[in-house]
């Protein structure tokens, strides 16, 4: 059993924070895994990590210490899932894409753009043969929506004793080298900003979910082994609610809150049972954890990204983010490779 590695990234101050709140910064990096966090009331609370990012860390160190060992696993078949958690605004975009995934701008490129690099390099230094193939998927009001083809709104998922926890009927496209794959992902992107001006919402309320299927084909065996890799943006987990939201944005925002409570929850069962007793595990109850019932429960090696700000005007968000940290690192996991 391994346990989930979970970091905690923290951004740069925003020019309003600075502007609004005269710099004042909520956490005190102890070591690399260690924080000491002031809440409102001035109290301190501790956290421990398996690392944390500061300010002043950079796209390759979250990539090299999230991403890297997953991509290895996944060549040989054992899945792995990245997710970036935290408020919007916190750095979950900037953490996943980067400023554009095609910019190509060495430094600041997010962990999407490097998976692909990094993933591709590994293939290229073995002798095996691969095949690679992408999906891209948005879960918005409890719909999962995939973004290589529009038309297909509504995606169920389903589940067998060879593919596990698989979309039926996503569209799954076939790429040969990292420019191919980078393309493809940035047409999903662009589907998904044209999807979020007709349903009139921002990227921040859907979870967007990238899918890579990494084939072997064993010679002299009629098997497969198959890795898979998602990288998941979820939505702001912000109480939106409280904010004052109204009619439609504030279903929207009860139904992505419920999404993450449905993923708190799903945490609360995996790490509060009793040792040796089958526990109810809620995967059921969104879309959300049904994709990720997985990642979570069992097969699969899971990155948590927790992204905050570290202004005190975000503190109460921030504490959030962290708790909810704190509580995924209790989970245990038990990734095993796939033959099919
Ligand atoms: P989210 O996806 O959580 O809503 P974003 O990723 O869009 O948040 O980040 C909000 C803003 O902060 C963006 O302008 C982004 O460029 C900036 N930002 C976030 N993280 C960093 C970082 N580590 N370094 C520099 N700028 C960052």
């Amino acid at each position: 059993m391994s346990s989930i590695t979970v970091c905690a990234r923290f951004r740069p101050l925003s020019s309003k924070e600075k502007r609004d709140h005269n710099d004042s910064i909520c956490i005190h990096i102890l070591d690399a895994g260690t924080l000491i966090f002031k809440d409102e009331k001035e109290e301190d609370h501790l956290f421990c990590f398996d690392r944390v990012f500061c300010q002043e860390s950079e796209q390759s160190d979250v990539y090299e210490f999230l991403a890297l060992p997953i991509i290895q696993d996944a060549v040989n078949a054992i899945n792995g899932t990245i997710l970036t958690y935290g408020q919007t605004g916190a750095g979950k975009t900037y953490s996943m894409e980067g400023p554009n995934i095609l910019e190509g701008n060495e430094k600041k490129k997010g962990l999407l753009p490097r998976v692909v690099e990094g993933l591709f390099d590994c293939l290229r230094s073995s002798e095996k043969v691969y095949t690679v193939k992408l999906s891209m998927v948005e879960i918005y009001m409890e719909k999962v929506r995939d973004l290589f083809d529009l038309s297909k709104d509504n995606l169920q998922i389903k589940e067998d004793k060879i593919q596990g926890i698989y979309l039926s009927g996503v569209t799954e496209v076939s790429v040969l080298d990292p420019e191919e794959a980078l393309q493809n992902l940035c047409n999903g992107i662009a589907n998904r900003a044209v999807g979020e001006t007709q349903m009139n919402m921002a990227s921040s309320r859907s979870h967007c979910v990238y899918i890579f299927t990494i084939q072997q084909e064993c010679t002299g065996e009629r098997r497969l082994k198959t890795g898979k890799i998602i990288l998941v943006d979820l939505a702001g987990s912000e109480k939106v609610e409280k904010t004052g939201a109204e009619g439609k944005v504030l279903e929207e925002a009860k139904t992505i809150n419920k999404s993450l409570s449905a993923l708190g929850n799903v945490i609360n069962a995996l790490t509060s049972g009793t040792p040796g007793k089958a526990n109810h595990i809620p995967y059921r109850d969104s879309k959300l954890t049904r994709i990720l019932q997985d990642a979570l429960g069992g097969n699969s090696r899971t990155a948590l990204l927790c992204c905050c700000s570290p202004s005190t005007l975000n503190a109460s968000e921030s504490l959030s983010t962290l708790r909810f940290g704190a509580r995924a690192k209790h989970i245990k996991t038990s990734p095993r490779a796939n033959y099919n």
